[in-house]
């Protein structure tokens, strides 16, 4: 993109209605704007960083064989009064009626939809176990909308819905979410901390949070310093494998973590590394046994014929909230500094001189190499500006086009993260952004 005909409307102000620094810098780097209280346009440098992540969390769920689909926005109230969710749901779910006097509602969450949609077409035992997901908008009428999209009423989210024949299935699948959910935030550039969350009435210890450290998280948490150098890369574990599951497992459940409300002072007095901070839930998931499929009657006919009623588990990541997750752990004075994984832009082209034939030449010939992928900044502003707007948007790569440079076929490449700045010529800059 070029970014003198591009929304991406920077502003040199921190806003006043922004208190942390991921909202701060969203705004900041014309990202998002805000149309109504917790609802978010996400304009087009913003928008590029939504897809990245919601791509890096599609090709996880689908490496562990859980099926893409697309389900509704919009639902019908019937569905939701079978589970005895619709009178049980509260203030959070934004109720509608349509021209005909139907209760609708704008969905908070699919559990039922999904069951229903599997009640209609699953007849066998033979056709489990099964994983869904979606990556779709949800509305949940927050009360205090807050932090940007970190806390929206709109917001974007992978919900993953699992049907196991049993709970032994049911576990092996919990378990292997769980593997995919380390592998994506990895992926992203994020250390998330799985910690046991609230199982209510179902019980046991299938309900885990993750969560990123950030100082501005919303809760307390205690962990091992174990968790700083865990890694999930692909090949560490295998996910069709139960017994590679199950040491996965405890290689990621044994080492002490909390969120305040888990917290046991008598346990973590026993830990020898402690490490505490604020954090932040990214993603959520839950065995919920046949919560669902019991009272909207799904059953399948099972081995020997007698009928089956499947173990359900559903499975959540906040991708737009990740966007501002991501900032509060990539940020510095100056601005974002974003993973390579996510950047909306691989780079950016600066153009010290717009006009200078030389430069010009040289620029337009970076920024055909990317295929309309980089930001070309062709705005006929001070050095300065660009470098201060460059640095705020937090593109992983600067290549810096000066008149003495150009003459010579030479840009300067900087290194967002590191601010390490070599002179090179422009195909030795491409080909160590390649690389990276
Ligand atoms: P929270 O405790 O933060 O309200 P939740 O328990 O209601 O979260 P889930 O229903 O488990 O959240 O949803 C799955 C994920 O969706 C969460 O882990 C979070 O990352 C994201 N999420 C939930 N509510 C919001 C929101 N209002 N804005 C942005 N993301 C959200
Ligand atoms: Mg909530």
């Amino acid at each position: 993109m070029r970014l003198s005909r591009s929304l991406i409307p920077t502003l040199k102000e921190n806003p006043a209605e922004a208190v942390i620094a991921s909202h701060r810098l969203m705004l900041r780097a014309g990202l998002v704007r805000q149309t109504a209280s917790g609802i978010y346009a996400w304009l087009p440098a913003g928008w590029l960083v939504l897809q990245n992540i919601a791509r890096i969390v599609r090709e996880e769920q689908i490496a562990i064989g859980s099926q893409d689909m697309l389900m509704p926005t919009i639902q019908s109230a019937d569905l939701w009064r079978q589970s005895g969710r619709y009178d049980a749901y509260g203030p959070e779910m934004l109720r509608i009626k349509d021209r005909g006097d139907r209760d609708m509602l704008y969905g908070p969450t699919n559990e039922e939809m999904v069951t229903e949609l599997f009640r209609q077409s699953v007849k066998s035992y033979r056709e489990l176990p099964q994983i869904l997901f979606h990556i779709q908008w949800k509305f949940r009428d927050e009360l205090r909308p807050r932090f940007g999209v970190m806390r929206g009423r709109e917001f974007l989210m992978k919900d993953g819905y699992s049907f196991d024949l049993d709970y032994e299935g049911a576990v092996i699948t919990y378990r292997k979410i769980m593997l995919s959910y380390m592998r994506t935030f990895q992926r992203l550039g994020v250390k998330a901390i799985p910690m046991v969350a609230d199982t209510g009435p179902i019980g046991g210890d299938l309900s885990h949070e993750f969560i990123i450290l950030a100082p501005t998280g919303e809760s307390q948490v205690f962990f091992d310093a174990a968790y700083e150098t865990m890694d999930f890369s692909e090949g560490k574990y295998d996910h069709n494998d139960p017994a590679d599951l199950a040491r996965f497992f405890g290689d990621v459940t044994n080492s002490y973590a909390a969120t305040d409300e888990k917290h046991d002072a008598g346990v973590w007095a026993n830990v020898a590394e402690k490490r505490e901070g604020r954090g932040i839930e990214v993603g959520h998931i839950f065995y919920f046994g046949t919560k669902y499929s019991e009272p909207m009657g799904l059953s399948l006919a099972g081995r020997d014929g007698t009928p089956v009623v499947p173990h359900g588990g559903s499975y959540g990541i906040g991708v737009s909230r990740l966007v501002g997750a991501i900032i509060e752990a990539h940020h510095d004075e100056a601005g974002i500094i974003w993973p390579d994984s996510v950047a909306p832009f691989p780079a950016v082209i600066l153009n010290l001189k717009a006009g200078d034939a030389g430069c010009d030449a040289l620029c337009e010939e970076a920024y055909a190499a990317f295929r309309g992928r980089a930001l070309l900044d062709d705005r006929e502003d001070r050095a300065g500006v660009k470098f201060a707007d460059a640095d705020l948007m937090g593109h992983p790569w600067q290549i810096v086009v000066g008149p003495r440079g150009a003459a010579k076929g030479m840009v300067e490449l900087k290194r967002r993260a590191t601010g390490e700045k070599v002179e090179v010529s422009l195909a030795d800059a491409l080909a160590k952004i390649n690389q990276a």
